[in-house]
């Protein structure tokens, strides 16, 4: 008898996103004339970086030609993109990440929810509340989780990110093994110090665990003072995991490319408390699983590191940011409390008691603007509500009329 894995029948039926799209198409059926604005779910709404598409055509060229075709890639990545990604991402802003530290993949969602398989099952993990869902899910599919309490998982350690805390993490109480840490975050938009960083450099060294570093918006960091890369905390190496994607970057959302940082120095530990390298670990389970990114695709994330890339990438960047100014303004002239939206694609606004899902009603059927609700990243998301730059700037101008108009 072919059975189920147990685990999954612990996971929340819907997903977040379904239920909004759900709500959203109710509203639109019965409000046909609305033109709705969606300002959700975190997709980039603007065409790839022309310098990107140009090196995208040539490798599809490229494989149009006996000559130059190209079958099976290296499974990490092919050399030109792990150099350029080294040498610019890293080593040129001080942050010491070989070539061959990184494996290039097709995505920061899978990256992040594959790495945990490499740990014990008994591992303690300690996940942000509220939460990008995916680091939380794919702990509970793989079993480290008992049954779901009162918005909680039992044999989690939830780190609450409040107003108190500035929403940051709150350090767990106990050792935990496993840290998910995401900066700029995703759904609060909220940074952290190099000070504060290297609080949980240390934890990690004391305790020998291990943080997987989200760093998948750090484009978006426009402070110089803020760390972009965890490897610019002293002792990061041998304790933390960096995962990078082009999507927000570079608009590859639709086109799919993404890293993950693993440094030889980075260690675990097997039940006899012997090291074992958790990069020769990585590297088996990635060339096992994953046969490597399309060769056009890796040409096409290459040219984001020329000259011409890199100034498309930072206007892009740059005109989401413009959006996120304006949502911040407009949040500031309501007198609503808000978080995020300086180095962060990502608003989060309080909803002053107000329930999260309520909240979203409201601005859905008041003005026809989309947000998520916190209550889906989590129980301290619950008096929130994430609004996201991620749309045209008339869009952005016009949902901001509409707020201002309806609530104001
Ligand atoms: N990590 C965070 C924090 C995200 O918000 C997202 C996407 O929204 C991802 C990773 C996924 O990135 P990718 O498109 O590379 O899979």
């Amino acid at each position: 008898m072919i059975r189920v894995n147990e685990n999954y029948k612990k996971l929340k039926s819907s997903y977040l996103f379904a239920d909004i799209a759900g709500k959203v198409a109710t509203f639109q059926k019965e409000n046909p004339e609305t033109d709705i604005i969606r300002l959700g779910i975190g997709d980039v709404t603007r065409a790839l970086p022309s310098a990107c598409v140009r090196a995208f055509h040539a490798g599809v060229d490229e494989m149009a030609d006996d000559k130059s075709f190209r079958g099976y890639g290296p499974e990490q990545g092919y050399d030109f993109l792990r150099e350029a990604i080294a040498q610019k991402d890293f080593q040129a802003r001080g942050a010491e990440v070989s070539a061959d530290e990184i494996f290039v993949s097709d995505g920061a969602k899978c990256d992040t929810g594959n790495f945990q398989e490499l740990f014990a099952e008994d591992v303690i993990v300690a996940i942000p509340d509220p939460v990008y869902p995916v680091y939380l899910d794919t702990n509970i599919m793989a079993g480290r989780t008992g049954e779901f309490n009162d918005g909680r998982y039992d044999g989690i350690v939830y780190m609450e990110c409040t107003r108190e805390n500035n929403f940051l993490p709150s350090f767990p109480d106990g050792p935990c093994d496993l840290i998910y840490l995401c900066f700029p975050n995703n759904p609060t938009g909220t940074t952290i110090t190099k000070a504060e960083l290297a609080k949980w450099v240390g934890y990690a060294r004391e305790n020998k665990a291990l943080i997987l570093f989200d760093a998948a918006y750090e484009a978006f960091i426009r402070d110089d003072s803020l760390p972009r890369s965890i490897y610019e905390i002293e002792g990061a190496r041998e304790v933390a995991v960096e995962f990078r994607s082009f999507s927000k970057t570079a608009g590859f959302t639709g086109t799919r490319c993404a890293y993950t940082v693993v440094p030889k120095e980075c260690m675990i530990f097997d039940k006899d408390g012997e090291k074992i390298s958790l990069h020769g670990l990585w590297n088996r389970r990635h060339s096992t699983k994953f046969n490597g990114v399309s060769y056009p695709v890796q040409r096409a994330a290459e040219a984001v590191y020329s000259e011409e890339g890199a100034i498309q990438t930072r206007a892009l960047v740059s005109y989401y940011l413009k959006n996120a100014d304006l949502i911040r303004n407009t949040m500031d002239t309501m007198g609503f409390d808000f978080v995020g939206g300086d180095n962060s694609p990502y608003i989060w606004v309080d909803g002053n008691g107000r329930d999260s899902w309520e909240f979203f009603d409201m601005l859905l059927t008041k003005t026809g603007v989309v947000c998520t609700p916190g209550a889906g990243f989590g129980k301290c998301g619950r008096n929130y509500i994430r609004i996201s730059a991620f749309n045209s700037r008339e869009n952005v101008e016009a949902a901001m009329e509409r707020i201002k108009g309806a609530l104001g």
